[in-house]
């Protein structure tokens, strides 16, 4: 049997696709390395420059270590780069995404292939992962209708679409028989989850806390803007993790015209407020030294990151990807400007997270993952990671532990 080889680059979502690809390979083997494999399958990212060109190293290098394997590019490179190494046959081969699900077919060509297909498909395959024995991950929806200017994904992945909701929650219901509690909803843009189907994340999260065993649901992400009434509603329900993460990218309101985003500080700031005030934990990704972005901006994004309920965030230097608005903005930020930003926002958010977890030291719910040597780590319902040392197995179980210990690097208990 021929051997297949994956290389997975970028985002969860990547990742999901490859299992994607590999619960479809049928007649062939595969294979856990690259160099003695007939076939290797690049699952790409392009979310940057530096994305694309660790993409073309791998491809170069794989060509030298390996010359007798085919090469296929697949995943949202294709989308974006597939047809000049497809031209300059760089890779024998090129999948677009909605080719993915027909993998064991497309190797079969004996000619080399430039099979973009479509961007409005969406998989038949849900696709889970797993985390420890009791978490998963569920991919609902692909796509993004959004156009921020520094972003490309819409372009290689096409617009929001919706998985169906039986599929959802027949995939939920077996995980669930099958000792799941918790449930981390994943996607492209999460929150449009729905809209194409005349629903809501709000009445899909209603039908899966029904489900019999799910006890904890999270969201891996959502927009300001896709936060509206109904959703509002459920907060204080008790399967609700209690920690949102909803992107600002930033809080400067010039920059998010800049960004082209579609929320504005005023607004997150009600909203954030109104959303802590229940209780919850609040994280969101930010966006620094993107083009604009002066001292100016820079203060006022700043303190305003002060006033903000957060307690978590995800930080990153902008990046430049041609092909977008952004790339084409002036002026640029210089690197080690946008690094010393980065590390401006990360140490105010870690106090934040501090005085957040001094705070909230009882009642922790926490779903243990697998341990090892007495010690387990899980995360309790405020997102919020912790080290528990027991003699006692606890793989997989929920705990509720009270009177933790807090420190700077992180909560830890004794059981
Ligand atoms: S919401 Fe904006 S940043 Fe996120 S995928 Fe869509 S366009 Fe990109």
């Amino acid at each position: 049997m021929q051997k297949v080889y994956f290389k997975t680059f970028g985002c969860r979502t990547n990742q999901f696709d490859t299992q994607v690809m590999m619960s479809k390979l049928k007649d062939y083997e595969l294979s856990f390395n690259e160099l003695n494999s007939d076939y290797i399958v690049v699952n790409s990212c392009t979310v940057t420059n530096g994305a694309d060109s660790s993409v073309r190293n791998y491809i170069s290098s794989m060509k030298r270590k390996n010359p007798h394997a085919k090469v296929i590019l697949a995943g949202c490179g294709s989308h974006s780069k597939g047809e000049s190494l497809f031209e300059n046959k760089k890779v024998f081969g090129v999948i677009g995404h909605s080719e993915k699900e027909n993998i064991n077919t497309v190797l079969k060509n004996e000619q080399p292939f430039y099979q973009i297909g479509d961007l409005e498909h969406i998989d038949s395959t849900i696709v889970e992962e797993f985390v420890g024995k009791s978490r998963a991950f569920i991919k609902i929806q692909e796509g993004c209708d959004f156009a921020c200017s520094y972003c490309i994904i819409p372009q290689v992945r096409g617009a929001a679409r919706s998985h169906k909701e039986e599929t959802i929650l027949e995939q939920i219901t077996k995980l669930a028989n099958n000792g799941f509690g918790e449930f981390i909803l994943t996607g492209t843009n999460v929150g449009s989850y729905g809209q194409d189907h005349q629903t809501s994340m709000a009445k899909l999260l209603k039908k899966m806390s029904q489900i019999r065993g799910v006890r904890r649901i999270r969201i891996g992400s959502l927009e300001p803007i896709q936060i509206d009434d109904e959703f509002m509603e459920l907060l204080t329900e008790p399967w609700m993790a209690k920690q949102l993460h909803i992107a600002l990218q930033h809080t400067s309101d010039k920059m998010l015209e800049v960004m082209h985003r579609r929320n504005t500080y005023q607004t997150d700031l009600m909203l954030f407020n109104k959303i802590a005030s229940k209780g919850y934990a609040l994280g969101t990704d930010f966006i620094v030294g993107h083009p604009g972005e002066d001292e100016k901006e820079w203060e006022e994004a700043i303190n305003r990151v002060k006033e903000l309920p957060l307690t978590h965030v995800h930080a990153f230097s902008y990046s430049k990807r041609d092909n977008t608005v952004s790339a084409t903005l002036k002026p640029e930020i210089r690197g080690n400007i946008a690094k010393e930003r980065h590390r401006e926002l990360t140490t105010i958010v870690k106090a934040k997270n501090y005085a957040f977890r001094r705070e909230h030291t009882e009642n922790l719910e926490v779903l243990l993952e697998n341990g090892k040597d007495g010690i387990y780590h899980g995360f309790d319902q405020y997102f919020n990671k912790i080290e528990v040392q027991s003699s006692e197995e606890l793989s997989a179980n929920w705990v509720l532990l009270n009177n933790v210990e807090v420190s700077h690097e992180g909560n830890s208990a004794k059981i």
